[in-house]
């Protein structure tokens, strides 16, 4: 943990941040610090995959220790969120500073840590697991990337038994989860003109169409009154895994005391397995300009989110289509959809599984839970086309207190050791398991379960 929590540091000083505007080379010495890392466990086969457009990626190799080990593909990325406003930070984002149990800095624990982990497995086994691995490092996740498409086109590189994507975590430090669905997401932008210029309110207000009350109109319609949102064709179920308590769930937002939650249900369907309509802007005189005037054009931008399996565009159309029926006052809405992102639904019955649900009860001393979560990694859809039969886990040293993308993000050492010995764990059950899984005969007449 040592060596391992050094190297963090090392990684997490480098601002690698791949947006545009900000400089290449820290982007390159992270790339070239996690080449060395690699190295020092013996990691003989690395190439650099160079792609237009995107910092590039590290793919390395070891090769599966016999003919019948299974391989594992091991990712997570380099790149890190912009700092933000430094003055909100209690120590500089890039000067990794210890706290109480972690250390806190930008990256560290999205996804310097992660990245992190995979070392600490490889070097648990002094670079020779009994697996095969493949390594994908990216450089680019957090602003977006063309890498996200670019897995289908090289199937035999990715080809893989099992993907493990470590750029998550964590219910909360110390309930081992893994993240088996992750929402889709769409967006829609409605915009309404009523009039050629903006008019004064007190000669024309009353009979003049108001563009931003009939926006305003609009985007009523598109929740209950419990806050559930009223959108025809968006599919919601009830969540089977794990989910925040109420409470937990309250403090992890900063709700305000006395404030209610949106919604009806449980939050793992509120938030995982049900839709959400966010307004995420709109284009109106702000307050401080305001005039005494009816105003004749607004604007809004909808985010929507939706259940991992439901078909994208089938979920943007439902509220396109919503939307477009509407005519409040009378008023037609121009209604343009916009991007859209697929979710994802891990089929969780398969030897990885097993093998990972045990690896994380064994490391963290307790049952691991299902849960999921609203983001979105486009890549996991990518990897999931170039491998199709592979089996694919989402877990890692991050928890959901972490501050990810905020000012302060911080990382625990607990979670990062644990999540070390989950994977060792996880490469030696899998090794058994999967063996046993494609040639079942010998298993079922042999050895018995000895997996201690
Ligand atoms: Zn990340």
């Amino acid at each position: 943990m040592e060596g391992l929590r050094a190297d963090l540091v090392r990684l997490a000083a480098i601002p690698s941040v791949a947006f545009p505007g900000y400089p290449a080379e820290p982007v390159l010495a992270a790339h070239d610090l996690l080449v060395e890392l690699l190295q020092g466990v013996g990691v003989e086969h690395i190439e650099r995959i160079d792609l237009p457009g995107t910092a590039p990626v590290i793919f390395a190799e070891i090769p599966p220790p016999d003919p019948v080990a299974p391989t594992v593909l091991l990712y997570s990325h380099y790149d890190v969120q912009p700092a933000g406003d430094e003055r909100l930070w209690t120590s500089p984002p890039f000067e990794p500073t210890p706290i109480e149990g972690g250390l806190r800095g930008r990256g560290v624990a999205d996804d310097k840590a992660n990245a992190i982990a995979h070392l600490g497995m490889l070097r648990a086994f002094d670079g020779r697991p009994p697996v095969g691995v493949k390594i994908v490092f990216e450089g680019q996740e957090e602003y977006g990337s063309p890498f996200d498409e670019h897995p289908p086109t090289e199937p035999e590189r990715f080809a893989c038994d099992a993907v493990v994507i470590a750029d998550c975590g964590n219910l909360r430090p110390g309930t081992p989860s893994l993240t088996t669905g992750l929402r889709g997401v769409a967006e829609v932008t409605v915009e309404v003109r009523t009039l050629d210029q903006a008019l004064h309110s007190g000669e024309f207000g009353g009979a003049a169409p108001d563009a931003l009350l009939v926006l305003l109109k609009a985007l009523a319609t598109l929740h209950d009154v419990h806050g559930d949102v009223a959108v025809a064709g968006l599919r919601r179920q009830a969540w089977a895994g794990a989910a925040y308590a109420e409470e937990e769930f309250r403090e992890l937002a900063g709700v305000r005391e006395g404030m209610p939650l949106m919604g009806s249900g449980t939050l793992g369907e509120r938030l995982w397995s049900g839709p959400a309509i966010t307004v995420i802007g709109l284009d109106a005189p702000s307050v401080d300009h305001a005039t005494s005037a009816v105003v004749p054009y607004a604007r809004a931008k909808l985010n929507v989110r939706f259940h991992p399996q439901q078909d994208p565009r089938e979920a943007q159309s439902a509220v396109v289509g919503h939307l477009r029926s509407l005519r409040p006052f009378g008023v037609p809405l121009t209604v343009t959809p916009g991007d859209t992102g697929p979710g994802f639904e891990a089929v969780t019955g398969g030897p990885a599984y097993r093998a990972a649900l045990e690896a994380l009860a064994q490391a963290w001393g307790t049952e691991a839970s299902y849960i999921a979560t609203g983001g979105s990694i486009p890549l996991v859809n990518g990897l999931a086309r170039a491998a199709p039969d592979a089996e694919v886990l989402l877990f890692g040293a991050q928890d959901n207190l972490c501050n990810l993308h905020a000012p302060n993000e911080r990382v625990l050492l607990s979670e990062l050791r644990n999540t070390v010995v989950a994977m060792c764990a996880f490469v030696e059950k899998y090794a058994k398991y999967a063996t046993r899984a494609t040639h079942g005969s010998r298993a079922a007449g042999g050895r018995d379960g000895t997996d201690g």
